[in-house]
């Protein structure tokens, strides 16, 4: 049965909103946007009188389970964090914590309208089961380092370490290919320059062109990985920095994810546009870590390159509300310019919704004819959200998860009037809990 959403207001041309019904065909697809749709026997009626009608956000870079360590150790400096909070609770994750903080990411993605997320992190048959039993739209990927742990410096070990990475890798995105379901995509994801040797990265470029999967990637994160990127490459030639050393081992394509790029130069931002890749930028988890940097926003906006919007896991940004990193986002790069014009609250829609569909390589993200209908609505009747005003500014700087009612993804609903459907949230919040108590 398709399904009519009558009496919504949408996003028009240039910002501003517009009164529209819109038609979802039985197999998920948007076959019609127009202001008035008669209603047949065949489709299920949903009167959005009062709220607005979105594209479901796409979260470009996440890593779901982590939402098992949210507020470890808030308050520490970036590495001692690593050192004393997240490594050692990371080691103890077995399968259950991989379940149990994935599902709770996505009663959490759910309620705050994210329909679609890409993730990188271990045990991924357990978050790929996770997503497929919630019904979700995921790119995932295996996370592979091969950089040695012991010892001074920066040492890696492809032969032992980086080889086994490689295959893990390339067995779970082949099991994700054959299952065919249409909402779950396989990525390869090196976890970063300075964490993978070259010989890692040049195998994962040639795996991801052989599968046509989307490689996934952290760059530019932070100065200590450009200092150490920059130490990596400077023997015999010029120092690379780290998107520069990416494109050198064949990482930066059309279908590549570069999570943050905080610390991208001109020319690595023109490097960007003309590979017509993706960056990801993940502003709430930059400032919550304290990296010290604002990503090149307008640069990039300007270099015509596609940014999407993450909010990286929940342990460094303790929430993985899109709507949260559309405004701390753009107030950021505000801030950091002194200047209020430096981007605009439609740039941040635009990457939280087109942007992250365009970088995951699906047709996503707009409210048109042929589209996927991965679809939210927000309840405009809400204290926050009054007086409404037609203009994305209304959205990215005045609503929150609170306003979202109604979320489906490909037709599917998997919140109605505030209810999940496809997750016993009581059940996952008690388990995950106790199990979050037993990390430490
Ligand atoms: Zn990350």
């Amino acid at each position: 049965m398709g399904i009519l959403i009558q009496n919504a207001k949408i996003m028009g041309g240039a910002g501003s909103f517009k009164a529209a019904d819109v038609a979802v065909s039985d197999d998920g697809i948007i076959e019609k946007v127009s202001s008035s749709i008669r209603p047949s026997s065949s489709h299920e009626r949903v009167d959005a009188s009062g709220h607005v009608l979105l594209p479901g956000l796409v979260n470009a870079h996440t890593h779901a389970a982590m939402s098992l360590l949210r507020g470890v150790g808030d308050d520490l400096q970036l590495f001692e964090w690593l050192r004393t909070c997240m490594w050692p609770r990371e080691a103890k994750m077995d399968g259950r914590s991989i379940l149990l903080g994935t599902r709770l990411a996505l009663c959490e993605m759910i309620r705050s309208g994210t329909t679609c997320f890409n993730d990188m992190y271990f045990n991924m048959d357990l978050v790929a089961q996770a997503t497929e039993e919630a019904g979700l739209r995921a790119t995932l990927g295996y996370s592979m380092i091969d950089r040695a742990k012991s010892g001074e410096g920066v040492a890696f070990d492809f032969e032992g370490k980086g080889r086994k990475e490689l295959a893990i890798a390339e067995t779970f995105a082949k099991k994700i290919q054959k299952k065919k379901n249409p909402l779950i995509t396989s990525s390869i994801a090196p976890h970063a320059p300075h964490t993978c040797s070259k010989e890692l990265l040049e195998a994962s470029a040639k795996l991801a062109g052989k599968l046509g999967c989307v490689l996934h990637v952290h760059a530019a994160e932070t100065r200590k990985e450009l200092a150490e990127v920059l130490a990596l490459t400077k023997k015999g030639s010029a120092a690379r920095r780290p998107i520069d050393y990416l494109d050198s081992c064949g990482c930066l394509t059309s279908r590549t994810v570069l999570a943050h790029g905080v610390y991208a130069s001109k020319s690595e931002v023109k490097l960007v546009s003309s590979r017509s890749s993706s960056v990801a930028h993940c502003p709430v988890s930059n400032l919550k870590l304290a990296g010290g940097g604002a990503a090149p926003v307008p640069e990039f906006l300007a270099a015509g390159a596609n940014l999407s919007l993450g909010t990286d896991g929940a342990a460094s940004n303790n929430s993985l509300d899109l709507f949260q990193s559309m405004k701390v986002g753009a107030i950021e790069q505000k801030n950091f310019r002194f200047d209020a014009s430096a981007v605009k609250a439609e740039d941040y829609l635009r990457m939280a919704t087109e942007g992250g569909a365009k970088a995951l390589g699906i047709r996503a993200g707009k409210i048109e004819k042929g589209y996927l209908a991965d679809l939210v609505l927000l309840d405009a009747r809400s204290p926050n959200l009054v007086p409404f005003s037609s203009n994305a500014g209304w959205l990215v700087y005045s609503a929150g998860p609170q306003n979202v009612t109604d979320v489906m993804v490909q037709g599917k609903w998997l919140m109605r009037g505030r209810k999940l459907l496809t997750l016993d949230e009581e059940k996952i919040m008690a388990e995950a809990q106790k199990r979050a108590e037993k990390l430490g």
